[in-house]
């Protein structure tokens, strides 16, 4: 066993009992990361000096007897939305250039004081703007399991960085399935937390209302660790809740005598051959374990919810992303002679086609002459939607649903049809727009070596439930491997 192949439990116990030091583990996780990113691509930044010093500091603290935290010696990817002081943080777009933020956000204080050794920052989709991780302008990053596919998206590179081994964790944000879809792709665990659980200060927006960041690791309990420190009050962002003191000490029989229904309204949806192999397989265990599987009805969802959410995060993107113009940040440019032609250059040359066109709609959707036929009846369907889920779990514990129609696509298809990679976030983004827990969970891999994942959600403030219930399948299912692809064998 390496290092670098350790759970964040393992080295955490490793490091504080001194078996082997954190730079010893930073440096053989350093090592598994440069020797796969020829190959993967999966780090906009890789941080060497960054995160020696940073091991240093724990052993030192070790060494002088004081606690080195939770999460002591653990080296981490985080998505490269992430604010992380003194290191360029890019959101993978010219547009910021190469801005290196003056603060950390919540997220990265709270993990740095907890002991976690920052690795590198995750490539992803411009601005989170897609799910296949090859929308970034540092080029797209492959897929662990097969390099001629996809990851997922957006956080697809803290997801292949995961499941490669460059580190136990990541972090990622899902705004409508940027954890759970790259997740399920690469072959490991996700959690996209309730909205307003994860504080969501200095992580560059998208959809505000949507976004949230989470964890992504190996093994269930490792994403309970995590959660543990990230989950807490911040009172730099408005919208993070106080005094719900989630505890994610895990419960061993969660699953007994639970409702886990199946949605009546998705059942006539296509999907994968082996996605459906996963869920006739995840069924099984859940009768196993003694669950009762019911059904609910969620219409509304099923109907409108690609419709409502693109229309909300759109429009929250052009109000977002009117911060980039080269005046306080970022790229800009010296040949423009009055301001307006300045914001034009900036803008046109900095963001990616994407973005621009997701900016244009965004701005079309809520212009004061049509947003009451479009953004605020988005906001009113986006109602109905969060009822649906809350009538759906007075009938049911948790949900189980697919995670994709389809597993992941190979480079360069993914991004033929935009509408249908739209659509193919039918089963994530929902639980965006009510503002629910769901873990994306491994399940297994197909017969031709794709991994498969199907996710779990749960009422709000339901995060630790979910993470117990996942750890009961896990234990019949398997936890999940480090991919060998990334590396020449
Ligand atoms: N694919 C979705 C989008 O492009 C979700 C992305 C995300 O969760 N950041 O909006």
């Amino acid at each position: 066993m390496q290092l670098y192949e350790l759970t964040v439990q393992e080295t955490v116990q490793g490091v504080r009992s001194k078996k082997f030091s954190a730079s010893e583990v930073f440096e053989a996780s350093m090592a598994q990361a440069v020797a796969c990113e020829s190959r993967l691509s999966a780090l906009i930044t890789l941080t060497v000096e960054k995160g020696r010093e940073q091991a240093c500091a724990i052993d030192a603290k070790i060494a002088r007897g004081e606690d080195p935290g939770p999460l002591a010696g653990v080296p981490v990817v985080l998505k490269d939305n992430i604010c992380t002081r003194g290191v360029r943080t890019t959101a993978a777009s010219t547009v910021l250039g190469h801005w290196s933020p003056p603060y950390d956000a919540t997220v990265w204080g709270l993990l740095q004081d907890a002991g976690a050794l920052l690795l590198g920052k995750g490539n992803m989709d411009e601005f989170a703007m897609g799910n296949t991780c090859g929308r970034s302008s540092f080029g797209y990053t492959a897929n662990p399991w097969d390099l001629t596919r996809v990851p997922g998206g957006s956080s697809g590179g803290s997801a292949a960085a995961t499941a490669a081994g460059y580190a136990p964790f990541a972090l990622g944000t899902d705004t409508g399935g940027s954890i759970r879809q790259p997740a399920s792709f690469c072959g490991i665990h996700g959690m996209k937390p309730t909205y307003g659980a994860v504080s969501r200060y200095g992580v560059i927006a998208y959809g505000s209302s949507l976004d949230q960041v989470g964890p992504f690791a190996r093994t269930i309990e490792d994403l309970a660790l995590v959660m543990q420190v990230l989950a807490r009050h911040d009172f730099r962002d408005s919208t993070s809740v106080a005094g719900k003191g989630l505890d994610f000490s895990l419960a061993p029989a969660a699953l007994k005598g639970k409702r886990v229904a199946l949605v009546k309204d998705f059942e006539g949806f296509s999907l994968a051959g082996p996605i459906q192999e996963a869920k006739k397989r995840v069924l099984a265990v859940l009768k196993e374990e003694g669950a009762e599987i019911v059904e609910v009805e969620l219409p509304t969802v099923a109907r409108y919810a690609v419709a409502c959410y693109y229309a909300i995060a759109l429009s929250e993107a052009s109000t977002n992303l009117g911060r980039y113009d080269g005046v306080r940040l970022g790229y800009t440019t010296g040949s423009s002679t009055d301001v307006r032609e300045m914001f034009e250059e900036v803008r046109s040359q900095g963001f990616g086609f994407e973005v621009k066109s997701r900016i244009i709609a965004g701005t079309c959707l809520t212009d004061s002459s049509r947003s009451e036929e479009y953004y605020i009846a988005a906001t009113k369907v986006r109602a109905l939607i969060a009822r649906e889920f809350e009538q759906a779990f007075k009938k049911a514990d948790f949900i189980l649903q697919p995670v994709t129609p389809e597993l992941p696509a190979k480079i360069g298809d993914a991004h033929e049809d935009a509408i249908k990679g739209y659509e193919s976030d039918l089963y994530t983004l929902p639980v965006n727009l009510a503002g629910l827990p769901g873990l994306t969970f491994y399940v297994g891999h197909s017969e031709n070596g794709l991994p498969v994942g199907l996710q779990l959600l749960g009422p709000r403030w339901s995060d630790a439930e979910l993470l117990s219930a996942g750890l009961v399948l896990e234990g019949y299912l398997g936890k999940p491997r480090i991919a060998t692809g990334g590396v020449s064998e």
